[in-house]
Parts: structure tokens; sequence; C-alpha cells
């Protein structure tokens, strides 16, 4: 029998009309989680060609890119401030019932990000396949399971057929040999993967994640590794599930109990690459000796150790046009440059150990005055379970907002959004020019790098303050 990788398998299990010279594959979806974003278009072709929904029952709607993180706005009474947002969330509410989709809505206590609440509900689970109107669905991609985003006319295939046309990708391996030190964290080297691969370095592939560095990792961990496969070009990341995997969804809603969970794991174990899978391409890197990351320019490959200095690239326009925009020089050390803003939040970074991180950090410090510090978790349960953790405490004590769940600065579109010119240190993963608003220029970090930064008001080694 030919040696498989864990993708094979899983593209394998998935397909319902193979793909030839023609035509691509017809590929069956597990699970289509959607937000209220890139679904209202989708909704609106169904009504007008008057088609239900495939399957109800691998549908899950939530809202999260354009919700308010202000309290007042979602519990107390008060309007969604934003026009564009408020419409886009009653749309979502209204497409929902209409046609009988499982909604998780604005104050439901399951509310967050769509890629953090999936994992957290147990829905996210080892070899399904997972597509969401969203680049970033790479992030499930950590249970073993093969996630991707899909464009907007997509949503509305799958909304109806529960397939998906598409053509097999190329398998890439990247071995993590290794362990992350004290104070260097999974964004540190995903990050530090993205700089040496490049941001086009896994175009047309699907990565897989594998060795003792990645073994080590949490899943919230693995799950920032596999979130920012997308930022390395690749169509989706995947890690094979182990026992860290299985400890994590026991007893979660969506994951089957009794002697199903038994079957589950069973099945769930042979989802690994078999001894001698062939790749279509490999590469390393060794976790020993990387220090914390943090990104120069506009994107997240223009990325640099926190010691080092801003590289020179005569003769590159791309290159300068980015530091043009980031007011940065070739040969500048980041350290001690001052910042204005710190995003710790998003699907990359605000799940709860992200946050007990940066609440190390920060614990009995204050953030440096003229900082302005938003902390934004990344569900309803991370905050229930941050503030029943005294984490909240810690952050309002140290002179950070503390708020509801949502997408929030990482892209803006709720208000949340960072001034012309100024520096936000952010857990996020896009550092595009305007992402975070207008001229913000963004430098991408962990969440201790981001605390660092916040209390002292300049580019920090988180590793001063971890000990
Ligand atoms: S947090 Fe950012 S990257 Fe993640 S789903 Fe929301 S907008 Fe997309």
């Amino acid at each position: 029998m030919t040696a498989k990788t864990l993708f094979d398998k899983v593209w394998d299990r998935h397909v319902v009309v193979p793909e030839s010279p023609e035509t691509p594959a017809i590929l069956y979806i597990d699970l289509h989680l959607t937000h209220e974003v890139t679904s209202p278009q989708a909704f609106d072709v169904l009504r007008s060609r008057g088609l239900k929904l495939r399957r109800l029952d691998r549908t899950l709607a939530t809202m999260d890119h354009s919700t308010p993180t202000d309290t007042a706005q979602i519990f107390g009474g008060l309007p969604i401030k934003l026009e564009s947002a408020a419409k886009q969330v009653r749309q979502l509410e209204v497409n929902c019932a209409d046609f009988g989709v499982n909604l998780i809505g604005l104050k439901d206590e399951r509310r967050g990000i769509v890629h953090i609440i999936g994992p957290e509900l147990g829905a996210t689970q080892p070899g399904k396949t997972i597509v969401c109107g969203d680049s970033h669905t790479s992030t499930h991609g950590a249970f073993g399971a093969l996630a991707f985003g899909i464009g907007t006319t997509e949503v509305g295939y799958v909304l109806a057929t529960q397939c998906l046309l598409q053509r097999k990708p190329k398998s890439f391996a990247i071995d993590l040999t290794g362990r992350l030190s004290p104070g260097v964290t999974a964004k540190d080297l995903v990050l530090a993967i993205i700089g040496r691969i490049g941001v086009n370095g896994g175009t047309g592939h699907v990565l897989e994640y594998r060795g003792a560095a990645i073994e080590a990792l949490s899943m919230d961990e693995r799950m920032t590794v596999c979130n920012m496969s997308i930022e390395a070009g690749a169509r989706a990341g995947m890690i094979a599930p182990d026992e860290t995997t299985f400890a994590y969804l026991k007893g979660r809603p969506y994951v089957p109990a009794g002697e199903d969970w038994e079957r589950a794991v069973a099945d769930w174990r042979t989802l690994r690459s078999d001894p001698g899978a062939r790749f279509d391409r490999q590469a390393s890197l060794d976790a020993d000796n990387l220090e914390p990351m943090i990104t120069f320019g506009t994107n997240p490959g223009m990325v640099m150790g926190i010691s080092g200095r801003v590289p020179e690239r005569p003769g590159d326009a791309v290159f300068a046009k980015a530091l043009a925009y980031m007011g940065l020089q070739p040969g500048e050390p980041l350290r001690e440059k001052p910042v204005q803003v710190v995003f710790i939040g998003s699907c990359t970074n605000a799940r709860l150990s992200d946050l007990e991180l940066a609440a190390r950090v920060l614990k009995g410090r204050k953030v440096a005055p003229g900082v302005r510090a938003l902390v934004v978790p990344g569900s309803q349960q991370v905050k229930r379970e941050a503030e029943a953790r005294g984490l909240a405490r810690i952050f309002v004590e140290a002179g950070a907002e503390w708020r509801e769940s949502g997408c929030s600065m990482c892209l803006g579109m709720n208000g949340d959004t960072v001034d012309a010119g100024q520096y936000c240190i952010s857990t996020s993963n896009r550092n595009f020019e305007g992402r975070q608003g207008i001229g913000a220029r963004t430098m991408l970090a962990s969440p201790a790098t981001a605390a660092a930064a916040a209390v002292r008001g300049r580019i920090t080694d988180p590793r001063e303050f971890l000990h």
C-alpha cells in the first residue's frame, strides 16, 4: 500500500468525484462555519434561486468581524454605533432565521471569533473538512482537519450542496526540531517559519507541521501556528492529532461521547503521515535558538528577531515602500522604538493561555503613559474564564481596556482602529497597509512582547519581564 501523508488521508476520505485534467475534484465538506461578512451575498443567491441549505446540521453561524467590543452595545441596551456593522449583524440574524441555520448570536454566551469557538465547542475535529469564508480557517488544521478559507461565491456553493470544487494542492512538510525557550512562543515560531519560507513559500501547498517542537505545544499554541499558514501563502496547515488533541476535545459539546468517543479516537489515531510518505516539498527549522520575533514591514514575512536590526535590501522597491510606510530605516534597531497602541486579541492570540501570558507581564505593573492597550478575548468563554482567574482584573488595574470578544482591532471593521502614523504592537496575523486603520503601522508579535511594549511604551524583549 502506498504511504500517505496526513493531508492525503483526509483528502481521499472526502473526494466525491476525483479531479481530471479538465475538472477539479468535488470535495465533501463536513463543517461549514459562516459569519456576517462573507455570507450575505451567498444567502441572497440561494433566495433568488429558491434553494435551501443542503445540510443544516453541518452549518454553524456566528458573528465576530463587525461586532462591537463595547459591553454597553451588546448587553447594555445601546444600539451598535457603527451603522455598517449593525446592518451586517441584523442581516445575518434575518438570513439564519429564514434558512433555519444554527446561529450563535450577539448575546449568546458561546459567541466569539469563529476560529476560536469552533474548537471550543468541539465542532472542529480531526479528519474533518472545514471551510469558512475567512482566510484564517487554517487555524482548525491544528486538530488534523483539512481546513481552509473560501470566497463568497463558494460559501453559496457549500450552503446549497455541502460540496466544493477543488484542485488538490501539493504537500509541504515543515519539520520543527528542538524546543522553544522560555519567553519564546508559538507566535514567534510561526513568524520565524514565514520569515524562512517567505509569504509565497507555501503557495499551492498544504503544510504539515511536525517534529518535537510541535509535539511539545498545547492545542492553543498549535492553533496559533496553523492560523498563520495562510500568511505563508499556503492553502492550509495541519498537525497530526495526538494525546494532546484528544485531551483537549474530550467532553466538549459537539464531540461524541461514550463508545462513540472511543471509536472516534481509534480512527483519529490513524490520521498521521505514514513512514516514508512523500511530500512535494520539505523545510526545517530548529526552535532551540529562536528569540521573540517582530515584524518591521507590511507583510508577515518582513520579520526579524527582537534584538536585530531592520535589514537592508538595496534596489528592492517593494521593500523600500514598505519601510517608508512604516517610517523605518534599513539598519535601524527596533528595540526601544516608542509605540502608541498595543492590541492583544484576534484568532491568532486571544485564547486563555495567550491572556495568561500577557497577564504574567502586566501583573503589578502599569501601561505606560500615552499608550492605549486593548485586550480583547477571543470568545465569551475565554472572557468568562479570564475573569474567573483574575486575569481581567490584572489588565484593568494595569490600565488596559478589557472588552467583549470579537475580531476588533485585527481589522477594525467594528470601529476599533489605530490612528494614522501610530505604531501598534499587535498579536494579530496581518500587518498589511491600512489593516488596522488608514495609515496605521502594525508590528506583529506575541502576547508577551505586546504586553512588554505596553508596560515600557517601547519595543521590549519580553524575557525581561518573564523570569
Ligand atoms: S480575528 Fe482577524 S484574522 Fe481572525 S477571523 Fe477575525 S478578522 Fe479574520
